[in-house]
């Protein structure tokens, strides 16, 4: 407690991010939990308040989780009953004031808690936090992540034909630039940003972090984009697909494993491909358990739209080498250099999932997979090497692999009998991703793909 009121001392005494204004102590600062359904949602004090409650942060209740992004609360084993509350963890605060850009963001990220200070099951930060507690303590190892976001922008003319073109880039305005600048005052490790294949779409890549880390910031750099472009008068999508006719906005996450005494040990030069026989094992899992966990991180309707041949995203449970339609894909190591540099640099891409998926709830999916992967000894999947679209029924059945589900209802049944996820991730949150997405699904029965895209596109 005390450590928390010194932390706090310290944050208060700070002048708000680049801002030049000085935050009052009556402002509002949000605690915010990532929840089921994509959302940062939570309440709002005042900053004294914050010193004053140090970790007991916001009340909460359970129902909460399930309410969707669309309006209807799903059917709720708890209705109005129970208490909980958002611990606060100070060290993902933004707290960003740029006036001239109409940037004005204080908000936390925290964990919830049951009222005898536990996680709660459905805290999905805790979910990710307990399974990379696992790995480590089990196998000695800490994942590595950075999410890769697509995004479609409205502030822009949306012309085909000019992806990655300078004058697309051109057309985006401020938007690359300033957004830059608020991820890089929030204290994110810029990247990358680029005018993407799509109309008015674009991507942002952040450097790689230990697994909450990462969840931490893939949240943060949503609404920081969302933000960004707020400012400017428009809006930024994070929707699996804005247009049934056009490309998806793919949430790329990339995963590298590093020992306790951080060196990585992803790579292995005398293996096939540099995968490691340990990175091997933790891959067989991803691959093994992705069709049972698949609407975890591919949990909107029309996630299904973009997990399609020729998409770029992925249709099959495959690991695959330097391939874009692979559901796992080795990247390529970029670079010469000396092996310790490139095993640094060595990690994997796993591409079946999308911005309307909480960044705690995908990693702690390829986590707890991984997990089982290493804890049975799984051998390294045989990688693939071309388009599996053409590839029979036997060839699948040889390598291993199976088509992904096709829809989100297909996917919430491959994971309501899994026992693997009932296991993983215990059957109260099992039971509550079910409810609230079998939930959304009924909220779009009726509409046309587009229609189902418009709704996303306003909620993501
Ligand atoms: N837009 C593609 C997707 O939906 C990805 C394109 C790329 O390889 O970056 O995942
Ligand atoms: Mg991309």
């Amino acid at each position: 407690m005390l450590d928390l009121w010194l932390q706090w001392r310290v944050l208060a005494g700070q002048e708000a991010q680049r801002g030049n204004m000085a935050r009052s102590d009556s402002d509002l600062i949000m605690i915010c939990t990532s929840d089921i359904a994509g959302q940062l949602r939570g309440k709002a004090i005042p900053r004294r308040a914050v010193q004053e409650r140090g970790e007991i942060g916001v009340g909460w209740t359970p129902t909460n989780v399930f309410i969707t992004s669309f309006g209807p609360i799903a059917p709720t084993p708890w209705g109005s009953l129970g208490d909980l509350y958002i611990r606060p963890d100070f060290s993902t605060q933004v707290d960003l004031e740029m006036p001239d850009w109409g940037i004005d963001e204080s908000f936390l990220i925290g964990d919830v808690m049951t009222l005898d200070g536990e996680p709660w099951s459905c805290c999905l930060r805790g979910q990710l936090a307990s399974a990379a507690r696992r790995l480590e303590e089990r196998h000695g190892l800490i994942v590595k992540a950075s999410f890769e976001h697509e995004f479609h922008y409205f502030g822009a003319e949306a012309q085909p034909g000019l992806g990655y073109a300078l004058r697309a880039f051109r057309r985006l305005g401020p938007l690359p630039g300033r957004l830059m600048a608020v991820l890089d005052a929030a204290g994110l490790q810029l990247d990358t940003f680029m005018p993407e294949y799509g109309p008015a779409q674009c991507e942002v890549t952040i450097g790689p972090q230990p697994a909450r880390r990462a969840a931490d910031e893939a949240a943060i750099l949503r609404e920081l984009v969302r933000a960004t472009a707020r400012g400017l008068g428009s809006r930024a999508s994070f929707a699996p697909i804005i247009d049934p006719s056009s490309v998806g906005n793919g949430l790329h996450v990339h995963f590298s494993l590093w020992d306790t005494k951080g060196r990585p040990v992803s790579h292995d030069p005398q293996r096939p491909h540099g995968v490691s026989e340990q990175a091997g094992a933790f891959i067989a899992g991803v691959v093994k358990h992705l069709p049972e966990f698949l609407a975890m991180t591919a949990p909107a309707t029309t996630s299904y739209l973009r997990l399609v041949p020729n998409r770029w995203s992925a249709v099959f449970n495959n690991l695959g080498n330097q391939d874009r339609e692979a559901a796992v894909r080795i990247c390529p190591i970029f670079g010469a250099g000396d092996e310790a540099g490139k095993s640094t640099r060595f990690n994997f891409e796993y591409r079946a999932a999308d911005g309307a998926a909480s960044p705690y709830l995908a990693l702690a999916a390829l986590l707890n997979a991984g997990l089982d992967g290493l804890d049975r000894n799984l051998p390294t999947p045989q990688v693939t090497e071309r388009n599996l679209t053409d590839a029979t029924a036997r060839e699948l059945t040889d390598l291993g692999c199976e088509r992904l589900p096709r829809s989100l209802a297909e996917a919430l049944d491959r994971m309501a009998s899994s026992d693997w996820a009932k296991a993983a991730f215990g059957e109260t949150l099992i039971d509550a991703i079910l409810r609230h997405k079998r939930q959304e699904i009924a909220v779009m029965e009726g509409l046309t793909a587009e229609g189902q895209c418009e709704l996303y596109s306003q909620a993501y």
